[in-house]
């Protein structure tokens, strides 16, 4: 095992504060300190840093990213149990993690970054798999656009790594792979077995790494949802029917937008999506 630091091993952590896992909280613990370094590695060079994590929970991601030379981790985390074994690392690391306890949903990030990190702020985390799409979501809807992160590098379940890598042809494209084609360059890093975490999930997990498009395609990004959202919920129909719910008279649209009526959703690129959310606002 990697020695990192001078902190404890998470096992001692763990059992000291009592830090069972629980399933409603979507805990999946990182004990191994050599694969949490490889994660945060793979964020970059995190030298002077700024990095938000979601869910640190006892820690081990953490560690690895202060030790990795961020200048200041936010680490957001719901469950209080945490908080007093996060303390001991921020006292390791004086003056450089601040730990905020709540919701990540709720929690608004970029009003704690100063102005220098604004844009810069790299995202880090083993994501709850419980609300992980939500909090991608919302991060690629960020607004305004740049976003306030400049990289995102998240564990998720691979079923969902998956969706948000997908392209056209493939049967995992989707709502997540337009949304997050449409305003970020993501793929799929590594796998993490099921038994680096404790305890086990029932799945592989997978890290993606997503960075922000400078300029994406302009677009109004709630027709755009509305739109895929419809496309995507009869995903085999040609598009004339397939975008029924969405537009009284999808012909009209598909015509003005220049697209064949007789595609199917899955087939679209990004920028086809685009053309028709921008067709519709017009
Ligand atoms: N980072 C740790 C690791 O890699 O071992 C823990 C990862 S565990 C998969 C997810 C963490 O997110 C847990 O510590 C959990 O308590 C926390 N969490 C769950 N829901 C959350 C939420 N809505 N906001 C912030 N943290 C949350």
């Amino acid at each position: 095992m990697a020695q990192i630091d001078d902190l404890p091993p998470l096992r001692d952590v763990i059992s000291r504060f009592g830090l069972d896992a629980r399933k409603s909280l979507g805990q999946n613990f990182l004990l191994d300190l050599n694969l949490t370094s490889r994660i945060a590695r793979a964020g970059g060079d995190l030298t002077g840093q700024t990095v938000v994590e979601v869910g640190p929970g006892p820690g081990g991601l953490t560690r690895a990213i202060l030790a990795a030379g961020a200048a200041r981790v936010i680490a957001i985390e719901r469950d209080e149990r945490c908080l007093e074994a996060l303390a001991e690392i921020s006292a390791h690391y004086p003056g450089r993690l601040e730990v905020t306890s709540g919701d990540a949903l709720s929690v608004n990030v970029p009003a704690m970054l100063g102005a220098g990190e604004t844009g810069k702020a790299r995202i880090i985390a083993n994501l709850p798999y419980n609300v992980a799409t939500p909090l991608l979501v919302g991060w690629l809807r960020s607004e305004p656009w740049p976003p306030w992160w400049s990289s995102a590098t998240l564990m998720f379940q691979r079923e969902v790594a998956e969706r948000i890598c997908a392209g056209p042809g493939s049967k995992t494209y989707g709502r997540l792979g337009v949304l997050a084609g449409w305003r970020s360059e993501a793929r799929m890093l590594f796998d993490v077995s099921r038994q680096a975490f404790v305890p086990p999930p029932n799945v592989t997990s997978t890290i993606v790494h997503l960075v922000p498009r400078a300029q994406p395609l302009a677009c109004d990004a709630n027709v755009l949802e509305r739109l895929v959202a419809s496309a995507f919920g009869q995903r085999r129909k040609m598009l004339r029917s397939s975008l029924g719910g969405f537009t009284a008279d999808p012909a009209a649209l598909l015509a003005r937008a220049g697209v064949e009526p007789t595609r199917r959703a899955e087939e679209l690129e990004v920028s086809d999506f685009v053309a028709l959310a921008n067709a519709a606002a017009s």
